[in-house]
């Protein structure tokens, strides 16, 4: 077994790091490279970094990369952006595909933004689209021939529960509608298989899973027939065709790099790229199953040692993600006391407390061990206290 690779992050002592599902801790190789980047690259080359160092090309070579963990091909992937944009982006592509219809489907687990993202441009085109909401296990029941286009996150932030991306984009299809995944939490969480379940879009983010850092830029995929007929709707420079022929006319580039916009984050990409390097020799196969068992042992510590909490993820791994979310009333100052000792998860509204499994760098003695903090804040109702109730701004 090649895991857990934790000697190649930096993880502050005493801490157990159980949120990596909502920033990725910091590789011990990108301090260095980042250092490097700025007196070498940024510092002596100044603007000639672009072509010398090859910034231009970072968003394609190091998409590659992303694409490589999630089934995607060669030339398949780009990054910039963060991730609502790219909602944006696939959303306004997908609905020009099918000029008769006016719905856009999601559904109630999504994340919030990808909704606000999608409902603020159907608002902006006034040509009477419609943003349709399901709720999650009655997605597939929605998907009718009315339906432009389909956008879902495979893994519900909240809860962990997984969509069937084989079974749902089938269906997608064959009412003659646009699928459009987000792998936020997927990516790098649990196999994904772009190419096999033939997807037109998928994007994500990787700050999650792929340890990319605070900012590090979102991806998105085309389905490689489809790219050369896709028309950006955020039309920038550094998507066109020849960017520095400075043209008056936008002309897309050729294949995923019209889906760029502007100035790539040339720092974030570069620390994303030594972040990947974590991912070499690993399939994901040997993630997902690694997952399973952490999270299976989380669940059965944490049921048998706090009576009060009752688990808000899906049972069966198989409708799972790489998460645990527990409910409980008092969940926030919960959380905040169990951080406080050294366990760090996340609340989410109105009574989630949830936690990431991530086996780069957790292991089965990690689990237990939080599982016994956990213990002893609940069962000592260790939260009750004031300073532990003021809600901060992030939660
Ligand atoms: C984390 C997450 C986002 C975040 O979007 P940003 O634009 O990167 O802030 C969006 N959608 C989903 C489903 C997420 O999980």
């Amino acid at each position: 077994m090649n895991l857990p690779r934790k000697e190649l992050f930096h993880l502050p002592d005493g801490m157990i790091y159980l949120d990596g599902n909502s920033l990725g801790p910091l590789p011990r190789a990108v301090p260095e490279r980042l250092a490097s980047m700025l007196q070498d690259e940024w510092g002596e080359l100044l603007i000639t970094g672009w072509n010398k160092a090859d910034w231009m090309a970072q968003p394609s070579r190091v998409g590659d990369r992303v694409g490589g963990l999630i089934g995607a091909p060669t030339g398949s992937v780009v990054l910039g952006d963060t991730l609502s944009v790219k909602v944006y982006q696939a959303v306004a592509a997908a609905i020009e595909m099918r000029p008769d219809r006016k719905v856009v489907l999601s559904d109630t687990g999504n994340f919030p933004t990808d909704l606000y993202m999608a409902d603020g441009l159907l608002k902006t085109l006034k040509a009477g689209h419609v943003l349709k909401l399901a709720e999650p296990q009655d997605v597939m029941d929605a998907i009718d021939e009315t339906v432009a286009a389909v956008m879902l996150t495979q893994v519900d932030y909240r809860t962990g529960r997984l969509h069937d991306m084989a079974a749902i984009t089938e269906k997608v299809h064959s009412v003659g509608a646009v699928m459009i995944w987000d792998l936020a939490h997927s990516a790098g969480a649990v196999p994904v298989d772009l190419e096999g379940i033939n997807t037109e879009f998928a994007i994500g983010c990787t700050y999650k899973y792929l340890n990319g850092g605070p900012g590090a830029p979102a991806f998105i995929y085309v389905r490689p027939d489809l790219i050369e007929t896709v028309r950006p709707a955020l039309a920038g420079w550094l998507g066109h065709e020849a960017p520095f022929a400075f043209d008056l006319d936008y002309r897309p580039g050729k294949g995923i790099e019209r889906m760029r916009v502007g100035t790539p984050p040339v720092m974030q990409i570069t620390a994303l790229d030594t972040a990947l390097d974590a991912w070499d020799g690993l399939g994901m196969d040997e993630i997902r199953a690694e997952s399973i068992q952490l999270c299976e042992t989380f669940i059965s510590e944490v049921e048998q040692r706090c009576p009060t909490l009752t688990l808000a993820s899906p049972r069966d791994p198989a409708d799972r993600g790489s998460q645990v979310s527990f409910h409980f009333e008092n969940g926030y100052p919960a959380m905040q006391a169990i951080i406080a000792r050294g366990v760090i998860g996340d609340f989410r509204a109105p009574d989630i407390m949830r936690f990431g499994f991530t086996p780069l760098y957790i292991d089965e003695s990690d689990v237990i061990e939080a599982a016994k903090i956990i213990e002893d804040v609940i069962n000592n109702a260790l939260w009750d206290l004031p300073e532990y109730k003021t809600k901060s701004r992030v939660t």
